[in-house]
Formats: structure tokens, sequence, C-alpha cells
């Protein structure tokens, strides 16, 4: 028996983790790491079902080959030599706008996605880049880009600091934080609330989250950014104000919200006008205070404007950039912020023309590029982790057009609803066979902190890490072969990583010899090596060796404010009014007139759940069926409904079990994403297949300034099964 300690890489809580494993390498108990400063023996559900995981016999293990409708094992070496006539084929006969990419959501917890996709994309030559994040966060980066002028300058809650909290759209009682990197968000809650602080959620359901709070308020899915323009007219009507940072723009945002008074959206988000005055009033006189918004609110028609209004609110109560208010983290990996302004646009989809964000285009449109014809038709698509079929809109739709690709590669560990149509699945190896670092996830921490995790595992013989999976489909992308040493990839980028350090003034290695850095820096692998020259980069002057001997990680001390090295504006100021929000905010007014739909559909998470990753661990999915339609009692009984329901939207149907709840506002239902197992090797999965809600959502809309796809307020009419 032995002990080991690694980071827990399911979530966005990044708690640390004590392993027990027996001789032969098996994991015999998963329990929180009390001596990780930040998550302080922490562990949720997701996380002591690591072992379980990492041990399932249904993973790949050996590259597979589809010819036709047949699977078969191979060998590594043959794999990559498929790869490599499947993509030349397409680039010769198409060029390289005829390739797409798609990269999932699991990409921001490891060291491989977060280190190799850019090179891979950009070894692809395309335009065609989708991911999870037009799924999921991209609202934020882009009102964060135009007001802040870089889309990862993300301000997060100083949870363990602040006086009051307004939660909208967000549940961290299951979800355990996003886009807000906090170990034990439901502790620092309950925190909260006993320093005397004011906890108050903003929610269609009153979720867990919402029943640990001060206040729950019903909202109608989708309106958000109604309720936060009135908070905002309070501000200005009565004079709360009290902004305490440069800013351009304030005089546009006041006329703005003039025409979205409290009383002016209450009918359309549901919320009482005194009701909203009274949180204006509550946040201005607060001593500190922060409003979080995190998916309900990002994944609706105007979720850009949403997430904008949220930081005009933090702005106009004083609390951006301030202890208790909203901070930005400072990650040890931090060398060097962005130098051109942010914008978006800068192409468009060829189908819908749509703009780029954050040099992606939405993944509502990936169907429409892959069916229609014509000069840069998508006819090859590489995926890494990602199931698209379960968590994009119309995954139906997606899942037709997969089957005509011409050629496919997926970078997964399992055969399932998306990898099914691949020509060759590439395993990546067992988490615990992988050293893990949280590259992305600490930059949105509310504390500042670092921790490295070796291989708890030792790599098996002949199979190769993911960063060299993804490294060896970037070069052959880049028409170096499937022989090409993926070494070499390594090494470039960190010639070019030292070679700027050395260049740039007030570097920490201004004027020295790059030879002489690179032959310094340590690592057992590629990724290894990139990190430490990372940390030994960054603000802290940490190196790998320094983590190394501090293997529950390292506290690097509370938020500080940073706001004038964040911003990278053109006018050096925080932008209040950046035209393309104003823009959408003037649309948003016109649908003020519009009636809403008389049910609309949003989605809901759960503890032991994260998207379609992992329903096939049997200790997750026990226990009663999730997949469920939660419906308000009042609605059952008015459309006459029992047991199960066919649920319609525009793009397909269901037929749903129905769980009522009066925790549930009447005209809203919810059905969790993910589900939908079928036709797979997945076995356990296909015991609890649940459906596909994503059968239901509409790739048609989207939110316009960022193009993440609409899965909150979709409309849907209800039947008797
Ligand atoms: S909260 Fe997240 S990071 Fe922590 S144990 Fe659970 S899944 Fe892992």
């Amino acid at each position: 028996m032995r002990t080991a300690h690694r980071t827990c890489p399911l979530c966005e809580a990044v708690c640390g983790l004590r392993l027990t494993l027996d001789d032969a390498g098996r994991v015999t108990s998963v329990k929180g790491d009390p001596d990780d400063p930040f998550s302080k023996g922490f562990i949720c559900p997701k996380g002591a079902s690591l072992g379980a995981l990492d041990e399932d016999p249904d993973r790949l293990r050996a590259p597979m080959v589809r010819t036709g409708g047949e699977w078969r094992e191979t060998g590594w070496e043959e794999a990559f030599q498929a790869v490599e006539r499947g993509l030349t084929a397409v680039i010769e006969a198409h060029g390289r706008q005829a390739l797409a990419v798609y990269l999932g959501n699991p990409n921001a917890h490891t060291m491989a996605g977060a280190l190799y996709n850019a090179p891979l994309i950009k070894a692809l030559g395309t335009r065609n880049v989708f991911s999870a994040s037009t799924s999921d966060q991209m609202p934020k980066h882009v009102s964060c880009g135009l007001m802040f002028g870089d889309p990862l300058a993300i301000p997060v809650p100083d949870l363990d600091r602040t006086d009051y909290l307004l939660m909208l759209g967000a549940n961290p009682l299951e979800s355990n934080g996003s886009l807000c990197t906090a170990p034990d968000f439901p502790g620092r809650l309950k925190a909260l609330r006993r320093r005397g602080g004011r906890f108050v959620v903003v929610d269609p359901r009153r979720t867990r989250t919402a029943a640990l709070a001060d206040e729950h308020l019903f909202v109608r899915p989708g309106t958000d950014a109604y309720l936060l323009f009135g908070i905002v007219h309070t501000l200005f009507a009565e004079d709360l104000t009290a902004v305490g940072v440069e800013v351009e723009g304030l005089t546009e945002v006041r006329a703005l919200a003039e025409d979205f008074s409290p009383k002016a959206v209450a009918e359309v988000c549901g919320v009482p006008a005194e009701v909203t005055v009274r949180l204006a009033r509550e946040l201005a006189a607060a001593p500190t205070a922060a409003v979080y918004a995190r998916i309900g609110t990002c994944t609706a028609e105007f979720g850009t404007v949403a997430q904008w209004l949220v930081d005009v609110i933090n702005v106009l109560t004083g609390n951006l950039d301030r202890p208790g208010g909203v901070m930005f983290a400072k990650t040890a990996t931090e060398t060097g912020r962005r130098s051109r302004p942010y914008t978006t646009g800068r192409w468009h989809s060829r189908v819908r023309g749509l703009p780029e964000a954050n040099g992606e285009l939405p993944v509502a449109t990936l169907a429409d590029e892959i069916e229609t014809p014509g000069e840069g038709q998508v006819r090859a698509l590489v995926t890494v982790a990602g199931n698209p079929v379960l968590s994009a809109p119309n995954g139906v739709r997606l899942d037709r057009a997969f089957g005509g690709l011409e050629f496919m590669v997926c970078v997964d560990p399992y055969l399932n609803e998306t990898t099914r149509h691949a020509h060759v699945i590439l395993p990546p190896p067992p988490v615990l066979r992988s050293p893990h670092y949280d590259f992305a996830l600490l930059s949105f921490a509310v504390r500042n902190y670092a921790r490295f995790s070796p291989p708890v595992l030792p790599p098996e013989p002949g199979r190769p890490s993911e960063a060299e999976i993804i490294a060896r489909l970037a070069m052959i992308a880049s028409g170096q072969g499937a022989e090409a040493d993926p070494a070499l990839l390594d090494e470039l980028i960190l010639d070019q990583m030292l070679r700027r350090a050395v260049e740039t003034p007030g570097s920490p290695v201004e004027g020295r010899d790059v030879d002489e850095l690179r032959a310094g820096l340590e690592g057992g692998s590629g990724a290894e090596l990139r990190l430490d020259a990372m940390l030994k980069l960054g603000p802290y002057g940490l190196s790998l060796a320094a983590l190394r001997e501090h293997p529950h990680g390292i506290d690097l001390g509370p938020l500080e404010p940073r706001l004038a090295e964040m911003l990278r504006t053109v006018s050096g100021r925080v932008e209040l009014a950046p035209p393309q929000l104003v823009a959408d905010a003037v649309r948003l007014r016109e649908r003020l007139a519009v009636p809403p739909a008389e049910i609309v559909l949003i989605g809901r998470r759960h503890l032991r759940s994260n998207n379609s990753w992992l329903h096939n661990v049997g200790p997750l999915v026990g226990g009663s069926n999730r997949c469920t339609l939660q419906i308000n009692p009042q609605d059952v009984a008015r459309l006459g409904l029992d047991g199960h329901a066919v649920v319609r939207s525009s793009t397909g149907e269901l037929t749903v079990p129905l769980e009522p709840t009066d925790s549930i506002m009447p005209g809203v239902v919810s059905l969790p994403h993910g589900w939908g197992h079928a036709g797979t090797t997945q076995r356990t999965a296909a015991e609890h297949a649940g459906v596909n809600a994503n059968a239901l959502t509409d790739e048609s809309k989207v939110d316009l300034p960022s193009g993440n796809a609409v899965f909150n307020g979709v409309p849907v009419t209800l039947a008797p099964a």
C-alpha cells in the first residue's frame, strides 16, 4: 500500500486528493487532501470516484481504426499513419479550410489540452475552430475582452472576504463553481453567512445553492439582462454609484439604462420592481459586494449583455478590483498579457456569417459548415475530448452531419456518441498516469495558488502520453509526417518562449543566454519542461522543483488589486459602453415588447455528473434516474400530464419522465444535458441512457456578440405521452 497526492481534474474546483493504492497500482481509496492549503480536505463524490474512472474496463487502451462499420484495435504507428493518410487526402483535395477542429470541455482540465491544442490549431491552418466555449462561457470572455481589453481578464468574486454576494444562474452546490475556482464553494458560502454577510440567489429553480442563501428570487429564463439593467437604472436614478476606477462610457450606460426601469422590466423577468430596487440599494450599501453570474446567464440569447451588466454593476458600486468585491487572480505561470487590443469578428463563418470570437466560430454552426456544399465545406474533423452530439445544440443534426465526413480523428478514451463516427480514435492514458497542472482554472481562482501533480502511476510501455498524441497530430497536420518526433515541437516552443523572455525589458531573464536557460530547465516530458519554463518566467519565480517540494500545493496569498496590470483597452480605462454591447442592448430593449413563450426549457447540473463525461462510472450513476423533466405541479395539472410527457421544440421531440416539483417556476421545465447514451461500448452509460436534451435545443439561435449557443429559455410545448 502507498499514498499519493494529486489535484482532482474533474471540475473547476481543483481539490487536492489523497489516494491510497495497493501493490498492483489499484486505487483503494480517494480522500480529500487535508494538507492542501486551498481545498483543505474538501472532496465531492466525483473526486472520490477518480479510481473507478481510471480503471473503467470500457476505456479504450489501444487506438481504434474503423473501416466501413468495422472497428479494430491497432498499433500506435499504424494509427498515426492512418491519420496522416486521412488528413493529407482532404487537404490535397479541398485545402485546409476543409478541416475543422472541436475541443471539448475536459481540455481545460489537462496539461495536454492547455499546452498542445494551440499548436495543433496553428498546424491545421483552418479558421474552422470550434469548442465547448461557445456552449458555455464565451459571453464572459467577450464582455471582459471588450471591457478590460483581454478576454481572459475575468474578475471573480472575492468569496472569502465579501459582505454581499448576488449570484445569478449559477449552482455551485452542484457544479462546485465555474469561472470561479473555489474548492469547497459550499463551505465558503456558509462562511459568508456566518460572518454576517448576505447571499442572494436569482434562478428559475430553487436549487440547493438557492436553498442555502438568505434569499432566492425566481427569474424567467433568459431575462437576467433585464433584471441587471433594472439594477443599473436604480443605481443611477437614486445616485447610488461610487465608481472607484477610471472608466469610459459612463454617460452612455446611464442613458441606455433609462429605458430599463425596474417597473419596465418587472413583467418580462418576473422580479417585482420593488425587489429590483431593493437589490440595487443593498448592493450599494454593503461594505463590499460582488455580482457573479454563470452558465444560466451565459447560455441565453442576451448572454454577453448580461455578463457585461454584471461587471457594470461591480464597477458602479465601487467593487471592481478591491478586496471583498470582484478581483483578478495572479497565476504562477503568467508570462505576459496580450499586446493587441481585443476585438471579435476578425473573420466570419462561411454559411451563416457569424463572427469569430477568441479565434473560434460558434459550435452552433458546425453542422452548417459540414453539410453545406461549396468552397470551404468542412470535410474532415479533429476532436479532442469532446462529445458534441450530446453537448452541442441540436446534437441530433450534428450526429447526422458527422456521418457524412470524409475523415474524422478523435483523441478520446471512449467510443461514444460522437467518436463512433471517427475513422481513427487515439485514446489518451488514464488520468493517474499523467502529470497535472491547472493552467487555465487558476486564472479564475479566489486565492492565488499553485500545485503540480506528478503522475501517480508510471506510463504503460509503448503508450504515448496525451501531450505526445496531440503533438503528433500537430506534426502530421503541419506536413512533417507521422514519424516526426513530437519533442521537436516542444523544443521549438521553448526556444520561442525563452527568446521572447530574454528580449523583454524587465523580464526576470532579460539579456540572459537562451541556451543556458534551456539547459537549466527540468522535467520528465516536454509538457513538464514547458511548465518549468513558465513557472521560472512567472511573477512568483517558482519552478517545477519548488512545486515538487510542496506536493500539497503552495498558497500564494489572497487576491490583490491589479486592474492597471490587467487592462489592455486602447483607452487604458475600463470600457463601460463597448459599441457591440450597446448595439445589443438596443436589441434587448426592442424585445421588451415581445410576449414570452408559454413554457421554456432550461438545463440543470448534478453533483455526480459533469456534462457527458462521467456516466460510465458506476458509483456516479446509481440511485434514482436523474434524467427527468422537472416541472411545476401547477403545469402538470394545467396540461393534464401524468408520468411522462412528450416535449416538442422547433428542432425535435422527446418523451421524458416527469418530476413534479415546486422548486421550479411555473412555465419553466428543466432537463439535464449530457444524457442520451446509445449505441456505444460504454455499458454502464447505456444502462442509464436517458435522453439527449440537445435534441430540443435550436442551433439557429445564438447570442449575437459571442456566438454562444442558447440552451436556456428554449420555447417548448408539452403533451401527455
Ligand atoms: S469538487 Fe471538483 S475538484 Fe473537488 S473533488 Fe469534486 S470533482 Fe474533484
